[in-house]
């Protein structure tokens, strides 16, 4: 795309256009940038980030990229430069001293930046935020795009370089790629979009080779990770006349394992090939009775609705929540959830 044909209608159309224009304006005029996304980052949070922090660098703006956790490891391999830093805990209030200017990528609430969401709104700084989460705008950015439609926040993070009139090199091409083939499941997805194939053509003829790439991220699980899999198969329960699919890992079945839990990343996905199966869960003990629930859906079925009734979020297909507290009450409710959602009420 280029600045004279402007954003495509289903990434917002002209309004969009004229919001990134603004955006790039804001960008030129700061002196420092942070970019950030949601905590334990995903491909596209870490690929949107790392690629639009490659573009501010190529631009000499002084940036840093930021994220609450690691990457799995398997992203990490994207940033040889360690240009993303990772906090566990929350930074000490003058680590972004410098920063004028914030930017969140891939989740809309200030909370989803885990340990640097106090930044979000911080007096000093001016916030930018692009997601394609449904949601409301947010005063607490200066400029919020929300592209629901767009498969990933990658496709968005490619029209704000190109409005910045950065050239995408192979990094860059390569981490934005990432981004968008990870959130469409490489591309199979119902968010799969002619318009997300046509930028994957675009990375791909600039360097991104998708088969090395889906190798490095797919096809290198060590074996511990495969044997916890095996596990959660075994414990795989079916309900709902086997439209419901579900599985835990507690504490003690993820402690055994050796498995970091940024490993995990996946795991849900597999259970979308159970046959009959239009609703998957995969709940994760993070903390000891602290729950990580994800859901998947298929067929006519969403689920975003069902994380929102336990307060969080995500797409029709692809949605998740936390859950501090008893796990066979957390399951029970889930299931009732599940059915109403199944029952069409
Ligand atoms: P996951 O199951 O973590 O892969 O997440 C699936 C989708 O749900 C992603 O689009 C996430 O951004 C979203 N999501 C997951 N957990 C939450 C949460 N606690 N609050 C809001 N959205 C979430
Ligand atoms: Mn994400
Ligand atoms: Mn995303």
């Amino acid at each position: 795309m280029s600045d004279r044909e402007g954003i495509e209608e289903e990434l917002g159309g002209p309004a969009a256009s004229e919001m990134v224009g603004s955006m790039c304006r804001r960008i030129v005029a700061s002196r420092s940038i942070l970019i950030t996304s949601h905590h334990h980052p995903d491909g596209d949070a870490f690929g949107s980030s790392l690629a639009l922090g490659l573009a501010l660098r190529q631009l000499e703006k002084p940036v840093r990229v930021a994220s609450d956790h690691p990457p799995p490891q398997r992203y990490r391999s994207f940033d040889p430069d360690g240009l993303v830093e990772y906090w566990e805990e929350k930074p000490p209030h003058d680590a972004f001293r410098e920063v004028d200017l914030g930017i969140l990528l891939d989740a809309s609430e200030p909370s989803r930046a885990g340990c640097l969401a106090e930044l979000i709104g911080r007096p000093g700084m001016d916030w930018i935020c692009l997601d394609h989460h449904p949601g409301q705008r947010s005063p607490v950015f200066t400029h919020h795009w929300i592209a629901p439609r767009a498969a990933a926040t990658g496709s968005m993070v490619l029209r704000l370089i190109d409005a910045l009139g950065v050239k995408p090199d192979r990094s860059i091409a390569i981490s934005l790629f990432v981004a968008i083939a990870t959130d469409t499941g490489w591309f199979r997805f119902s968010n799969t979009s002619p318009l997300c194939l046509r930028d994957a053509a675009r990375l791909i003829a600039a360097g991104a080779a998708p088969e090395e790439l889906y190798g490095r991220i797919y096809e290198d699980h060590s074996p511990e990770r495969m044997a916890l899999l095996g596990r959660v198969f075994s414990g795989l329960k079916l309900e709902l006349d086997g439209r419901y699919a579900w599985s835990v890992i507690d504490r003690a079945i993820l402690e055994s394992s050796g498995v970091p839990r940024e490993e995990l990343d996946g795991f849900v996905e597999a259970f979308r090939g159970i046959r009959g199966a239009q609703v998957v869960a995969l709940v994760v003990e993070v903390e000891p009775n602290e729950f990580k629930v994800s859901l998947r859906a298929r067929g006519g079925a969403a689920v975003d609705a069902i994380a929102a009734s336990f307060g969080g979020g995500g797409h029709a297909k692809a949605a998740g929540f936390r859950r501090t507290g008893d796990l066979g009450d957390l399951l029970r409710r889930l299931r009732s959830k599940v059915e109403e959602t199944l029952s069409g009420k």
